[in-house]
């Protein structure tokens, strides 16, 4: 046992089928009473929902959440926020949606009730992000973290499979971060390795079968354990690579870590062999880099950057950018490695 230390945050987590019914009595427990709910416009029919259910508690519905979270958006909501002089934000989608409500709270306080309808995980973590003049800038601070999350399986019917199963990677990789963190410790690696469980377990039925509640339940505690590990560690070179190429050259953020993910593992994997050996046991595969790669295949998640959007003159300036101030990470971050990595990741080869 090595020593370590663990923060426990207070948050409220209601998971059920159907949970949303209870979205009123939640802002009453925090004490609001005049709720600002906020949406994709794509989302918006969800968000009418949520605001017929709250009915006198709706200050109104902010539905204009995009990726990254520009903040040409952030200060246009906020300055929404204010005109209805709301006293707590429900965010109900995705991860934008969320990043929306944290970008809200950094600057005003107001509490987040979060209804997570992807995999994301971002409503249990103090991690927010903000895209400026095309630069997109992370932060932590425990003031954004969501203060109650209700997660209802059946909000997540209606995910389509190419956007469940990248989303469903997206929580694998925060539950392979959190097992090889330099500040880990056992009760992230035991969310992390749950994590990795369920949603090896639950994704290929997912994108099989979307409408299969009990595989849609599975998925969606799998993503709120990994949200709950990532919270308490910090990213290493996987989540790194991501930001780099997400915010670099806009690419789309799930499917970056679902491309980028089997070699980041890959990467590491002679530098952290216990989590190794965890994630591929918990995965039921031989190796862990593999084992993630087989399964992206196998929900038909991309396999390739160059799928995705990347343009491949940006491969040199994207290994450049990833290694310039790189996070803490178990092997060295060094050019020519992480440069073949990219290479690898973009013509969707097996991790070597
Ligand atoms: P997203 O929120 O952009 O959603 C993707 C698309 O799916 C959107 O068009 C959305 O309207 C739609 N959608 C969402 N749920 C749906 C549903 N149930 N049915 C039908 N359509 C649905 O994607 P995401 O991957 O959840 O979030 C990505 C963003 O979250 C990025 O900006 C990323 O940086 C951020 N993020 C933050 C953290 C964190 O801890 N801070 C963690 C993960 C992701």
């Amino acid at each position: 046992m090595r020593d370590f230390i663990y923060e426990q945050h207070a948050a409220r987590i209601v998971f059920a089928v159907g949970s949303i019914d209870r979205l009123a009595d939640e802002v009453a427990k925090l004490g609001a009473k005049r709720a600002m709910v906020l949406s994709t416009p794509g989302q918006r029919r969800l968000a009418d929902e949520a605001a017929k259910r709250l009915g006198v508690a709706t200050a109104g519905i902010y539905a204009e959440a995009v990726m990254h979270v520009p903040v040409e958006t952030a200060r246009a909501a906020r300055e929404t926020a204010r005109r209805l002089a709301a006293d707590c934000t429900v965010a109900i989608g995705g991860g934008s949606t969320i990043g929306l409500a944290k970008a809200i709270a950094a600057d005003t306080g107001l509490p987040i009730i979060a209804i997570p309808t992807t995999y994301s995980g971002s409503e249990m973590t103090p991690i927010y992000g903000l895209t400026e003049a095309g630069a997109k800038r992370t932060a932590r601070d425990r003031k954004v973290q969501p203060r109650t999350v209700i997660y209802d399986p059946a909000l997540t019917l209606a995910l389509p499979p190419k956007i469940s199963g990248p989303s469903g990677m997206n929580a694998l990789a925060h539950c392979v971060e959190a097992l090889y963190a330099p500040d880990g410790n056992p009760i992230t690696a035991m969310m992390a390795g749950a994590g990795i469980a369920a949603l090896a377990r639950s994704l290929p039925e997912v994108v099989r079968a979307p409408d299969n509640i009990e595989a849609r339940s599975e998925a969606l505690y799998g993503a709120w354990l990994a949200g709950a590990a990532l919270a308490n560690v910090s990213m290493g070179i996987h989540h790194k690579l991501c930001h780099t190429l997400g915010g670099s050259f806009n690419l789309p953020h799930a499917e970056v870590h679902t491309v980028i993910l089997p070699h980041a593992t890959a990467y590491n994997s002679n530098a952290a062999p216990e989590a190794m050996r965890v994630i591929a046991q918990q995965l039921g595969a031989g190796d862990a880099a593999q084992g993630l790669f087989d399964l992206a295949e196998r929900i038909g998640a991309p396999l390739a950057l160059k799928d995705i959007g990347m343009p491949e003159d940006g491969l040199d300036r994207a290994a450049k950018l990833a290694t310039e101030s790189p996070y803490q990470n178990p092997r060295p971050v060094e050019y020519e490695a992480v440069r073949r990595l990219i290479d690898n990741a973009y013509h969707g080869r097996r991790p070597g």
